[in-house]
Order: C-alpha cells, then structure tokens, then sequence
C-alpha cells in the first residue's frame, strides 16, 4: 500500500489519489495527481516525507517552484506527471476523432493505437527501446546493433538506458544544475543583468541560461553517440518534459508550445554557432549565449568571456554524471 500525503492539509492517506478522509480533498488536475504522486513514498523515504507532512499543516498546499528544489520543482513534476499527460491526450484525441485513429502525440502521424496509448509503434520503439552499448568503448549504438563496430566486443543493453529515461535525467540535471549558486551566483555579468531586471522577466532569463545548459549536456552526450537519431531522439524528450513543466505552471499549452519552440530554436543556434566553428568555438558560441543570456547585441568581451567561462562550466557539471548514468560507476 502507498503511503502518501493528502497535498491539501497534510493527512496521512493509503493510495495517492484516494480522498482525504480529513478535508475531502481529491487530485483532479494534472498538477494536483503528479504532486499527490510525489508526495508518497514511492518518492521519498518516510523520514523525508513526515518533514513535508509538517509543511503542509504548518504552512498549507506547498506551491509550484522552477528552482530546482523538491518536492514540487515543475519538471520534477512533468517527469512524475508524464503518464497523466500521455493519457490525457489519448482521451481527448479519442473523443475527437470520428473514425478509430488518432493523431501521435510525438510525430502526429494518424494511427490506429492498440492500447490506450498516444504514440505511434514508430515513435513508442524510439523512444522506448534501449540503446546499445559497448561498455569498453564506452559508445552507444543503434538498438539492433549486436557487436561494436571499432573493437568488435558484443553489445550490452540496459533497459533504463533509453531515449525517454536518459532524457528524464538529462531534464532534471539541467534544471537544478542551471538554477545552482556556481552557475547564477558566481558570474559577475549575470548577476548584475538580473539585478536590472524586472521580477516578471526573470523567468524569461532563467530559460535561456537553462537552454545554455542543456546545450552543454546535449554536448557531453553527443561524445557517447554513434547514432546521431538516438541522440536527437533523447534532446527530444527534454524538450518535452520542459514543455509539460510550462503546462504545469502556467496551464497555458499555445504559450508552453511557443516556449518549446524558443527551447528548439536554442539549441539550433548554439549547435549551428558550434559546428560553423569546430576548432575555435568557443567565443562564438559565447558571444551567441551573451545575445541571449544578456540581451547585449554587442556584447562587451568581458561579457563574451564569461559566458564562454559559463558553458565550460556547464560542460564539467554534466560530464561524469552521464557517464555514470548510462555506462555505471
Ligand atoms: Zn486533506
Ligand atoms: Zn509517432
Ligand atoms: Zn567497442
């Protein structure tokens, strides 16, 4: 049975979406489910799940947050919340089509699902199906592919290795990563370009440096693949989850598309601004981050400087956690 805590008052309860007996409470919404979810002990072990029991009663529902932080960080939340979105579309899907097909939630090509799920049998293996592995090259493969192509060892699979589950974690580290003391404390131009602005545009900001971020984890994971689609396929995931974080603090789906899409356009500067300079590119990818980070259109090199420094950085914080991710300790 599920331990879980009622997200309105803080009652314990046995089942995450059962009524409270205290207040009566239910999760209806999207983000009500995915916060009862969490707050459970399928997420935490008790000890740490009692301290947010006391929160709640103390200080009542916990809100929404994009910093990073648990229990409610919004694409903690997208990643919990995935399988409501999923089934969601597949309903609406349903009861707006006249024959039996639907529209795939990810290609949106018609099919005729089999299972009350959203994705096309394409799509499902390509997101579902584990990579392979060579373990001593430390690369990854096709998911068909049974020996390495450089040293000829058999190939490894393990199941969690995979587009959707690689870019859950990938998702995640960029979130808490991008909103960390080193990254928006330590660098002076930052700091002092979000001093300047407004409370509402720092959302904004706060965005584009995550996008800088996971540039720089789609960088680190780009050195394992040998199969640029699994790699693409993985980014996307990413994106996804970011757009499901965006529904779940704005529940506004045409403005978290239109910031899906400044997330896609991003990472195609940065990835263009990289390949058109693959031996020096480094101040013009950092110049590209200044415009976008900083909002200056001629940027001081100070400033160029520093978001060059910024990238590295990101690039150290996200290289031994994807090893360890995907080929172990
Ligand atoms: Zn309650
Ligand atoms: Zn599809
Ligand atoms: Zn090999």
């Amino acid at each position: 049975m599920t331990l879980a805590i009622c997200i309105h008052c803080g009652e314990q309860k046995f089942g995450a979406f059962v009524p409270c007996r205290l207040c009566g409470f239910a999760p209806r919404t999207v983000t009500e489910k995915a916060k009862s979810i969490i707050l459970s002990d399928h997420h935490f072990p008790k000890k740490e799940l009692l301290s947010y029991q006391l929160k709640v009663k103390e200080f009542g529902e916990i809100p929404v947050t994009s910093d990073g932080r648990l229990p409610f960080d919004s694409v903690f939340l997208a990643t919990v919340a995935r399988p409501i979105f999923d089934q969601a579309y597949f309903h609406h899907e349903q009861v707006n089509s006249e024959t039996e097909n639907i529209r795939c939630k990810r290609c949106g090509g018609v099919f005729r699902p089999e299972y009350e799920c959203p994705f096309c049998l394409a799509c499902t293996s390509e997101t579902q199906s584990p990579f392979a592995k060579c373990d001593r090259c430390r690369i990854l493969l096709e998911p068909g592919a049974r020996f390495c192509p450089t040293c000829g060892t058999p190939t490894s699979r393990d199941e969690k290795v995979n587009p959707s589950d690689v870019g859950s974690y990938l998702a995640l580290m960029t979130r808490r990563v991008s909103r960390s003391e080193p990254i928006l404390g330590r660098h002076e131009s930052i700091r002092a370009f979000r001093a300047k602005l407004a409370a509402e545009d720092i959302g904004g900001n706060d965005l584009e440096v995550e996008m800088v971020g996971l540039f720089a984890g789609e960088v680190q994971l780009a050195r394992f693949f040998r199969y640029g689609a699994g790699l693409t396929a993985c980014v996307l995931e990413v994106v996804d989850l970011y757009r499901h974080s965006f529904v779940i603090v704005d529940d506004d789906s045409s403005f978290a598309n239109a910031k899906a899409n400044l997330c896609l356009q991003r990472l195609d500067e940065y990835r263009d601004e990289m390949a058109s300079n693959p031996d020096a590119w480094a101040l013009p990818l950092g110049t590209r981050i200044a415009r976008n980070c900083l909002e200056e259109d001629s940027c001081s090199a100070s400033a160029v400087f520093e978001m060059s420094i910024l990238f590295g950085f990101f690039l150290k914080v996200f290289e031994e956690p994807l090893r360890r991710r995907i080929f172990g300790a």
